[in-house]
């Protein structure tokens, strides 16, 4: 198949992630470490590590080699009734990563999904308790979790596409998104109007669901974790679950292994996915405490009611264990110290150009932020052509790189994003 007939067949039969038909896609021959090998031999610097994911960079011979391995004992083999080594291991690396009341490990196939589970793991748990009536979630605004039914309805209400979906959506309790940033302390009147809404919904309340300190693809907002901390005691008080989705904070980006650690706090339900396979398949996972857990299982039916087709894929496991042990044995903390310090320095003159509100960086993350929508179509093929891969959305443009990322690379996406941003005559109204 040529390139024209590739793209003609994709323009009128394939959807792509929130895009209009017909919208720009630039067809990939390959990918090797950090760079993006285009059909037409255009090579670009990968700024996204996929969407928070290919935290090693592309093509990793020692993940290459773990998908080889596994394959040559079993692609998949069904979880109900059965186990296996690549999953055993990862349930136990996954327990001794986490916070330590993190004890029990349920394997999933997407963020979304695990998103559902820890919500269907709070309400069993009310349940079992005989509080069915507790079945609503309290959340932040500016929260992304991810797709599906359960997971949209605790995204935020106006950029998480209620509106379309009210007549079938839960009805949950939003408080304001955090005001404090990163490095700011959390004074009362931060934390004023949700300490009022988990008061006054305390006997509806399965859960708090948050993205600990940074929020996602709901605006890449970094918050202080002393907010978190705040959260943590009224779940405490109000004897709420704290539900944290570390699905694309976990394994290292913001400069902790899980952003929970900046606070130092636990939550009694986390969910991980994103980074956790190193990019190559796609796999998640819901932790709990042995208190929810038990407490699942004492209730009716006794069993969590969850099962999905594909849990505990060998390959997807596999996979994860090499990325984790990949990870650990790096000097991870170094790397993102050092891909943090240049993004700062990289990103620092947007702050001096017209129409950009805020710039910010935490971990191997950095954001400029913009006072109105980019012009998606004109910019995407300005970096493509400026030769990097960064997908803005919405008033942002950000990048986080693959940890493995060199100092050139990363110059050379800073510089991009600093020479897009001053030119600013991307074709308006798009
Ligand atoms: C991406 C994301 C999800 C959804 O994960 P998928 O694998 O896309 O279903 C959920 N929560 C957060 C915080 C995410 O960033």
């Amino acid at each position: 198949m040529d390139i024209d007939q590739l793209l003609s067949i994709d323009r009128d039969h394939a959807w792509h992630p929130y895009a209009a038909p017909g919208a720009p896609v630039y067809p990939v021959q390959s990918a090797q470490g950090c760079r993006i090998r285009l059909a037409d031999g255009r090579e670009l610097i990968d700024g996204m590590s996929s969407w928070w994911c290919a935290i090693h960079g592309y093509n990793h011979p020692v993940l290459n080699q773990a998908v080889r391995d596994q394959l040559a004992a079993m692609a998949h083999i069904m979880f109900g009734g059965l186990t296996h080594a690549p999953a055993v291991r990862l349930i136990k690396h996954l327990v001794d990563l986490t916070p330590a009341p993190l004890q029990h490990v349920f394997l999933c196939d997407s963020g979304s999904v695990a998103v559902e589970v820890a919500i269907k793991m709070a309400i069993q748990f009310r349940q079992a308790q005989g509080q069915p009536r507790r079945h609503r979630l309290l959340t932040i605004r500016s929260g992304y979790h991810g797709d599906t039914c359960g997971a949209m309805a605790v995204c935020d209400p106006v950029t998480g596409m209620h509106h379309l979906f009210s007549a079938i959506l839960p009805q949950q309790v939003f408080a304001p998104a955090p005001a404090c940033r990163f490095d700011e302390p959390c004074e009362p009147r931060h934390i004023d109007a949700f300490a009022a809404l988990i008061a006054r919904h305390q006997d509806e309340l399965a859960a708090v669901i948050l993205e600990p300190i940074c929020q996602g693809a709901g605006g890449m907002r970094f918050y202080s974790p002393d907010y978190l901390r705040a959260v943590r005691a009224l779940c405490d008080r109000h004897d709420v679950l704290l539900i944290a989705d570390e699905i694309a904070t976990g394994f290292g980006r913001t400069g902790t292994l899980f952003a929970c650690e900046h606070a130092g706090i636990s939550p009694d339900i986390m969910t991980v996915g994103k980074a956790l396979t190193g990019g190559y398949m796609t796999l998640a996972a819901t932790l709990a405490t042995a208190r929810v857990a038990q407490g699942i299982s004492a209730g009716d039916p006794g069993v969590f009611m969850h099962g999905p087709t594909f849990m505990g894929n060998p390959l997807a496991c596999a996979v994860a264990n090499a990325s984790i042990e990949l990870l650990l044995q790096s000097d991870w903390q170094a790397r993102i110290r050092r891909i943090e310090r240049a993004l700062q320095a990289g990103l620092a003159p947007c702050r001096d150009i017209p129409g950009v509100v805020d710039v910010r960086v935490l971990g191997a993350i950095g954001v400029v932020e913009l006072a109105s929508p980019v012009p998606m179509r004109s910019i995407q093929q300005r970096f493509v052509d400026l030769g990097v891969w960064i997908r803005p959305f919405g008033r942002l443009i950000y990048l986080m790189p693959p940890y493995v990322i060199d100092a050139a690379e990363l110059d050379a996406l800073c510089t991009a994003v600093v020479r897009v941003v001053a030119e600013g005559d991307w074709v308006p109204g798009e």
